[in-house]
Order: C-alpha cells, then structure tokens, then sequence
C-alpha cells in the first residue's frame, strides 16, 4: 500500500507538470500563432516578426529539451566518473557564453582526482544548469568559483560561488518549484531538473545566497552510490 500511496503521488506530480507544459507551451504558440496571421494579412514580412517567430520556437525547444531530461526511461548507468575532469568539460562548454558575459570561471580542486560513482551525462547537466544561472546573475560579469572538495571519506562537494545579484531569503525556499523564475526569457525547469539529478544521485543541493553579495550552490555528493 505504500508502493500504491507512491505511485498515485507520482501520477499526481506527473499530472501537475502536464499542466505547467501545456500552459508553458500555449503562452508561446498563441504569440507564434499572431504573428504568423499578421504575416498572412499584410503579404510581407517585417523581420522583427521573424525575430520573435525564432526566439518563440527557441524557448517552446527549451521547455521540451529540458522535460525530456525528467521524462526520458531513465536508463542509469552509474559509472565511476572524475568529478575535476567532468566539471572542466563543462566549463568548456560554456567558456564562449561566460567571455560574452565577461564571467571568469575559476576552478579550485583539492586533489588530483575526485572519482565517484555518478551518471555522467545527468550530473553535467546539473553543472551547466547551476553555472549558466551564476552567468547570468552577473550582468556586469564578475567571477564564478568552482571548489572541489572531498570533506569526508564518503562524500565530495562542489561548491559553485558568484558574485551575482543573490536571491531575496523569501524566495530561497521556493527554489526547484517548476516553472519560478525571474527573468524574462526564463523556464523556470533548470534547478528542478538538477534537485532531481542530485536526489537520484543520493546526493544534496543548497543554496546560501546574499543579496547584491552573490550566491553559493554547494552540492555534496556519496562516492560510492548504492543502487
Ligand atoms: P531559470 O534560470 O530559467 O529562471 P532556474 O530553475 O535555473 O530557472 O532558476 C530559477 C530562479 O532562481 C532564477 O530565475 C533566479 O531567480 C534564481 N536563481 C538561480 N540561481 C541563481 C543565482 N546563481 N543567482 C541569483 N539568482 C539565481
Ligand atoms: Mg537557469
């Protein structure tokens, strides 16, 4: 009975985020939708039109690459992984979006190799959800931190430090909640995600944050996951 009281939350869960997609998706379609018939009605295309035409069906791509990570079969294949070298080609991925951003992202490893038992593909993600947010709370650019640590003999941490515009205390709590966001051209679906990662990985993820100070992301994570 409470593999049942289990799986009708997740259905309930699995109905809610139905829910968000559907509303997420119909703002954009519904804009996609005006201005297509603004095209048809004048005969000619403004390029502006165009302009939000893309950065509509850019943002419904977000929205559905970013479920697909919670609705993909999770196929886990936990592998033995070093967390320094996995946190470096991340860092790589994003190196061109931090110089536009004038973000310096320094990496600070206390040993040579951090190996854990990890889901390689799903912990990047995380980093590049929890790094891309550090770039863009520094609009005047600033410096990102990344200290790999390994506190004690069963855990790493990963602790990730911007010197960003911080999160007010009322709205920490609300962190993860699908779809909460702040910006403009946010989703609202990249913390949920990395809680999601973080917590099949049996790992945590707080986060302290200072107003106008900057923020810290501090994951901590089990070296050898028990299946
Ligand atoms: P998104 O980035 O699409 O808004 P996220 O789930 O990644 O969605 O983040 C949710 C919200 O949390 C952001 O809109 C922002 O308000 C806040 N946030 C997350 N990380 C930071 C950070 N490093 N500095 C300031 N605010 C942050
Ligand atoms: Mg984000």
């Amino acid at each position: 009975s409470e593999e049942l009281l289990r799986k009708s939350d997740m259905l309930s869960v699995i109905g809610q985020m139905a829910a968000g997609v559907a509303h997420e998706i119909r703002n954009p379609l519904t804009s996609l939708k005006g201005f297509v018939q603004l095209i048809q009605l004048e005969q000619s295309y403004n390029p502006k039109y165009i302009n939000i035409i893309l950065s509509e069906l850019d943002r419904i791509n977000t929205i559905v690459n970013e479920f697909m990570v919670l609705a993909k079969p999770q196929v886990v294949s936990f592998e033995q992984r070093n967390l320094n070298k996995l946190v470096l080609d991340v860092v790589t991925i994003l190196e061109t979006q931090a110089i536009l951003h004038n973000c310096e992202i320094i990496t600070k490893f206390s040993k040579q190799d951090a190996l854990l038992m990890c889901e390689e593909n799903q912990l990047k993600q995380v980093f590049i959800n929890v790094i891309k947010n550090s770039i863009e709370a520094m609009p005047k650019g600033g410096k990102i931190t990344i200290t790999i640590d390994q506190p004690d003999e069963q855990n790493i941490s990963v602790e990730v430090t911007d010197e960003g515009n911080g999160i007010p205390a009322e709205r920490i709590k609300r962190l993860g909640e699908p779809f909460y966001t702040t910006k403009e051209k946010g989703t609202g679906l990249g913390l949920m995600v990395s809680y999601k990662i973080i917590r099949a990985h049996q790992g945590h993820m707080d986060i302290k944050s200072v107003i106008s100070r900057g923020t810290t992301v501090l994951i901590t994570l089990p070296i050898n996951h028990s299946e």
